[in-house]
């Protein structure tokens, strides 16, 4: 090819991706839409829901303590450890609504949970199939940046935590030769 016509060709590529539409965010004022609200399993049915792996959640109010989670992830990244909270011990805003009276977990009786450090977690989530109570998913959250690495050990309280309102988001859009949010 010769140096005038390359010039032409790189020319003319570049005068069309002008009139594309716009494929970067604006981030972190703009974040991008995530359709589900993440990856889940249906234990009864034994499938699993697709959705994005973000960090996980934990309802309090059917985790047994059986420790399969931490089980499925040992030979993974070994990143959940069981840990003990006493029932009182959870502020009562994670306790859910229709047990915040008795705040008790009778079906957890050695008040045993699962922590998950994040700093070694792949996302695989393999302990959300392992977990034969629907009591562990994953949700669309994905911003956990800390400054220090204790930063990204979730205790059973902050898993417990739905994830948070993300603000402004857009929608990915895939179209025949081109891919753009608006
Ligand atoms: S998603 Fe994370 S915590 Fe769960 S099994 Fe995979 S590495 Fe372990
Ligand atoms: S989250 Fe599920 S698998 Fe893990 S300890 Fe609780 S009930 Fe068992």
């Amino acid at each position: 090819m010769s140096l005038v016509r390359g010039v032409f060709v790189a020319f003319v590529t570049a005068l069309r991706q002008l009139f594309r539409r716009r494929m970067t965010l604006r981030y972190p004022e703009e974040k991008l839409e995530i359709e589900g609200e993440g990856f889940q399993y249906d234990a009864k049915k034994a499938i699993g829901i697709p959705g994005y792996k973000g960090r996980h959640i934990l309802f309090l109010d059917k985790c047994t303590g059986c420790q399969l989670c931490s089980i499925a992830c040992e030979n993974i990244a070994d990143c959940i450890e069981m840990v003990t909270v006493e029932k009182k011990d959870f502020p009562a805003w994670v306790v859910p609504k229709q047990l915040a009276a008795a705040a008790t977990f009778p079906q957890n009786k050695k008040s045993l949970w699962p922590q998950i450090d994040f700093g070694s977690c792949v996302f695989c989530g393999f302990c959300v199939d392992a977990c034969p109570f629907d009591a562990l998913y994953m949700t669309n959250e994905y911003e956990l940046t800390s400054y220090t690495k204790e930063g990204l050990i979730f205790t059973p309280t902050q898993l417990a935590i739905p994830p948070k309102e993300v603000g402004k988001t857009v929608k990915f859009q895939v179209e025949e030769m081109e891919a753009y949010h608006g």
